[in-house]
C-alpha cells in the first residue's frame, strides 16, 4: 500500500475525529462529515443514506446533491444502486453508474450529473446502518486504495453515537437504542415479567476507533493476538477427553486465530488510521455481513467461530470482561445470544425472564428455564445489538413478544396482565389442599413433571400429589462428564425424600440424536427425533442404562420404586428393559443390599405404534403414561419443534381426540393404570377434555396444577364428556368449539 494513501487516509480519519468533537447538532455535524469527505476523495458529491426501518433507507445528508432531497429522497433495500449495496453488504465501484444493472435515477436529487460511483456499507456489528456514497462527473473507476479507505471512514461514521438521530422527521426523531423496539419471537416458557435488561455477555464499547499512532496500535493488536492464541491453546490442551470431531472443531478454530488473512486485514486497517479495537469490529462486522449470506451451515458455524474470536479479542484490547462493573439489577431479565443450561442455572431463580435470540422450544436452556418457572423468548432476532444493560424491558412468554424500552401505555397494559396473573396466582394457593374433584365427584389426580433440583421446591408450593415424570436426562445434559452411580443414587434419594413419601415416576434416560451429551459421540441422523433415542440407545448400548437403574435401586432401598422406559414402540422393547430393571434387582439382591419395598414399570406411549400392541403388553406394563408432546407429533407428522406446523395441530382434533380415547379404552380393559405427562395435560381446556375422556392422571408443569384444578372443580366433567360426544356425532373435526361454547355456559 503506498505511504501516500495511508497517511491521506490518517488525516482524513483525523479531521473526521476532530469534526466529530465540535460542538453542533446533529444534522451540522453529518454535514460536516460529508464535506469533509467528498473534499479528501476529491469527488463533487458525497451522501449518507441510512435505514428508516428494516427495509427502507433515507438520504440523511449530502454534499454535492440537492439539499431539498435530505430527508426526502427515500428507497427500498435492493433497490437502484444505493438499496443493492445495502442488501448484500458489498461496495459497488462503477464509473459509469447509469450503465449499472438496476441504476435508478432520482430526479429531486440532481444526480444524473455524475458518472462515477462508489458506494459502501455503513454497519456496526454486522448490524446494517446505511451506505456511504461518494459521486463524481468524471468517469473515473476508483481504485482498491479508495474502496478501502472510504470502508474504513464508514466504519468511524458507523461508531457516531447520533446516527440514529438523522432518521425520521423534523424533531420527533429518537436516536437507536433510546426507541422503544418490539420484538416478536417464540414461546419458549410461558407467563409474563417485567424488569432491567442483564446481558449474559455485554457488548464491548469503543470509545476510540481514530488513533494517532499506527505503530503502537500494531503492538497492542499483535500483544492481543498473542494473548488470544495461547488462551485458545490453552483449551485444546486442557478440554478433557475430546473425541475426534470435537478436536476438530478447535483445530478450526484454533487456525482462525491464527489466521494471517485475518491478521493482514486488520493490520492494513490500522496502519489506514483506525485504533486496534476499531480495526478487529470492522473486520467483525464484515464477517457478520458475510453470516448472512453463507448457506452452508458448515461454514456459518466458521464464521460464527471469528465472531467469538473476534469479541475474545475485544475484550482483550479494552480489558471490558464480562463484568463490566455494573450491578445485577434487582429485577434482572437475562438477555443473550444463546446460553448454556449449567450457566441458566447458575443465574438460577434471581432472573425474572430470558431472551434469546437463538434457542429452540426443546433446547437445554428452555428445559431450564421451564424447571425454574422463568419466562422464556426465544428466537428475538438482533436484541443483543439492540439492548443496553440496564434498559426497561417486558417479557411475554405467552405470545413470544418482547418490548424493549416500551411506551408507557404497553407497560403500563402489561403491568396489568402481570397483577391479573399474580392474582390468579393466588387463589390457586389456596386451593393447594383441596382434591381436584369435579361437581359430580369425580376425581383427578394431578401430578407434577420435574427433572432438577431446583425444581423440588416446587412439589409443596404447587399442591402435586407426586411426581409424575421425572426426566431424568436434565442431570446428564448439565453436566460435563458422565455422573457417577452414587452421585446419581444421591440425587434420586434427594427427590424421593422431597416428596415425602408420595410416589416419584422416574423416566429413564431420554437422549441421543437431539439431545446429545457433551461427552457422548454425537451421530449425525437425517431425522433425529425419529432416530436412535430413548429407550433404543438404552438398549442397544445398555451400560449407562443399567448404570442408572442400579442407581435408581440403591436410592430406593427400603421404599417405593417407579420407574418407566421413555418412547417405547413396541412390547418386545419394552420387555427388554422391564427384564434388564428386574435382573439388576436381582443382581443388587444378591450383592446384599437392601431392595426397594415394590417395584412398578411401566412405559410412555409416545409412538402411535404402542396404541395397538398386543393386549399382553397392556397387561404387562404396571401403568402406561402418554407423552402426548411426542405421540402428537407423530401422529399428525408435524415436527414440535418446527415453528411453521407444530401450532397447526390441536389437541382437540377430532381423530387424535378418538385416538387417545381408543389407548383409555385398552388400559381400562386391561385394569392398567393410566396418566398423561406431555405439556397438553398442563393447559386447563385440554386437561378438561383429557379428564372427560378417561384420563384419571394428569401429570404437568407445578405453575399449572392451580388453573386446571381451579377449572376441574367448577364443571361437570360427564356432562363434558356428552358435549364431546355429541360434537363427534355431528361431524364436528374439531371439539374446541363445542367445548368453547359449552364452558361459556358454565360457572367458571
Ligand atoms: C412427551 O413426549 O410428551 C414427554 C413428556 O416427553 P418429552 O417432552 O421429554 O419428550
Ligand atoms: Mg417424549
Amino acid at each position: 500500500m503506498p505511504d501516500r494513501t495511508e497517511s491521506d487516509s490518517r488525516r482524513l480519519l483525523r479531521r473526521l475525529r476532530d469534526t466529530l468533537a465540535e460542538p453542533g447538532a446533529g444534522q451540522e455535524r453529518l454535514d460536516r462529515v460529508v464535506r469533509l469527505i467528498a473534499h479528501s476523495m476529491g469527488t463533487e458529491v458525497c451522501s449518507v443514506y441510512l435505514f428508516r426501518d428494516d427495509e427502507t433507507l433515507e438520504l440523511c445528508a449530502t454534499e454535492g446533491l440537492k439539499r431539498e432531497s435530505v430527508h426526502k429522497t427515500r428507497m427500498k433495500l435492493g433497490e437502484g444502486l444505493v438499496g443493492r449495496v445495502a442488501k448484500t453488504s458489498t461496495p459497488i465501484n462503477t464509473a459509469n453508474a447509469p450503465a449499472e444493472k438496476g441504476f435508478r435515477y432520482m430526479p429531486e436529487t440532481g444526480e444524473e450529473l455524475y458518472s462515477s460511483f462508489l458506494g459502501v456499507p455503513v454497519q456496526r456489528l454486522g448490524e446494517k446502518v446505511g451506505v456511504l456514497v461518494v459521486q463524481s462527473k468524471d468517469a473515473r473507476q476508483f481504485s482498491e486504495d479508495e474502496i478501502y479507505a472510504l470502508e474504513v471512514v464508514a466504519m468511524v461514521v458507523a461508531e457516531m453515537s447520533e446516527l440514529g438521530a438523522f432518521i425520521g422527521e423534523g424533531d420527533a426523531l429518537a436516536a437507536p437504542h433510546k426507541q422503544a423496539v418490539m420484538f416478536r419471537g417464540g414461546t419458549g416458557q410461558e407467563g409474563a415479567a417485567e424488569g432491567r435488561v442483564w446481558l449474559h455477555e455485554p457488548r464491548v464499547v469503543i470509545t476510540n476507533p481514530v488513533a494517532d499512532d499506527p505503530a503502537r496500535e500494531l503492538e497492542r493488536l499483535n500483544k492481543a493476538v498473542t494473548d488470544l492464541r495461547l488462551s485458545v491453546d490453552a483449551m485444546l490442551t486442557t478440554t478433557e477427553v475430546m473425541d475426534k470431531e470435537q478436536q476438530q472443531i478447535l483445530e478450526a478454530y484454533r487456525m482462525f486465530a491464527n489466521s494471517r488473512g485475518w491478521m493482514r486485514r486488520m493490520e492494513e486497517d490500522i496502519a489506514r488510521g483506525l485504533s486496534a479495537e476499531a480495526a478487529v469490529e470492522k473486520e467483525q462486522s464484515a464477517a457478520r455481513a458475510r453470516l448472512e449470506t453463507v448457506p452452508d451451515p458448515y461454514l456459518r458455524e466458521r464464521l460464527h467461530d471469528l465472531d467469538d474470536l473476534s469479541n475474545r479479542l475485544l475484550r482483550i484490547l479494552t480489558g471490558q470482561g464480562r463484568d463490566t462493573g455494573a450491578a445485577m439489577p434487582d429485577d434482572p431479565i437475562l438477555v443473550a445470544r444463546n446460553i448454556g443450561p449449567a450457566e441458566l442455572l447458575d443465574y438460577g431463580r434471581r432472573l425474572r425472564g430470558v431472551v434469546l435470540e437463538e434457542g429452540s422450544v426443546a433446547s437445554h436452556a428452555a428445559v431450564v428455564a421451564r424447571a425454574l418457572a422463568i419466562p422464556l423468548v426465544i428466537h428475538a432476532e438482533l436484541i443483543t445489538t439492540e439492548a443496553l444493560n440496564g434498559d426497561q424491558i417486558l417479557v411475554d412468554g405467552d405470545q413470544g413478544i418482547v418490548h424493549l424500552r416500551p411506551e408507557e401505555t404497553v407497560a403500563r397494559h402489561f403491568r396489568e396482565k402481570i397483577a391479573m396473573q399474580a392474582e390468579a396466582q393466588k387463589s390457586y394457593a389456596s386451593l393447594r389442599e383441596l382434591p381436584a374433584t369435579d361437581r359430580s365427584g369425580q376425581t383427578i389426580a394431578l401430578l407434577m413433571n420435574a427433572g432438577l433440583i431446583a425444581d423440588l421446591p416446587s412439589f409443596v408450593r404447587s399442591g402435586a400429589e407426586g411426581v409424575g415424570l421425572f426426566r431424568t436426562e436434565l442431570q446428564f445434559l448439565i453436566r460435563s462428564h458422565v455422573p457417577k452411580r452414587a452421585e446419581l443414587a444421591a440425587l434420586y434419594l434427594r427427590v424421593m425424600e422431597a416428596a415425602h413419601g408420595k410416589r416419584v415416576v422416574f423416566r429413564t434416560l431420554d437422549i441421543g440424536s437431539d439431545k446429545v451429551l457433551p461427552y457422548m459421540k454425537r451421530i449425525e441422523e437425517p431425522n433425529p427425533a425419529m432416530g436412535w433415542r430413548a429407550i433404543r440407545v438404552g438398549l442397544d448400548k445398555p451400560g449407562i442404562l443399567r448404570m442408572q437403574l442400579q442407581a435408581l435401586l440403591r436410592a430406593a432401598a427400603g421404599r417405593p420404586l417407579s420407574v418407566m422406559f421413555p418412547f417405547v414402540a413396541e412390547f418386545d422393547e419394552f420387555r427388554e428393559a422391564r427384564q434388564s430393571l428386574l435382573d439388576e434387582a436381582e443382581g443388587e439382591r444378591h450383592l446384599g443390599r437392601k431392595p426397594p419395598t415394590a417395584i412398578e414399570v411401566g412405559a410412555m406411549l409416545e409412538t402411535p405404534s404402542l396404541a395397538f400392541a398386543p393386549d399382553a403388553f397392556f397387561e404387562m406394563a404396571d401403568f402406561i403414561s402418554v407423552g402426548g408432546n411426542d405421540l402428537k407429533q407423530f401422529f399428525f407428522a408435524a415436527d414440535r419443534e418446527n415453528e411453521r406446523v407444530r401450532k397447526r395441530y390441536d389437541m382437540l382434533n377430532t381423530s387424535y381426540v378418538t385416538f387417545l380415547e381408543k389407548i383409555v379404552a385398552r388400559c381400562e380393559r386391561a385394569k392398567t393404570p393410566l396418566s398423561f405427562c406431555g405439556e397438553d395435560a398442563g393447559r386447563p381446556i385440554e386437561a378438561l377434555c383429557l379428564a372427560a375422556i378417561g384420563f384419571r392422571t394428569l401429570s404437568m408443569r407445578p405453575a399449572s396444577i392451580g388453573p386446571v384444578k381451579h377449572l376441574i372443580r367448577r364443571v361437570d366433567l360427564a356432562g363434558l364428556r356428552a358435549v364431546l360426544d355429541g360434537a363427534r356425532a355431528s361431524g364436528a373435526t374439531n371439539l374446541r368449539p363445542a367445548v368453547m361454547e359449552w364452558l361459556a355456559r358454565q360457572d367458571v
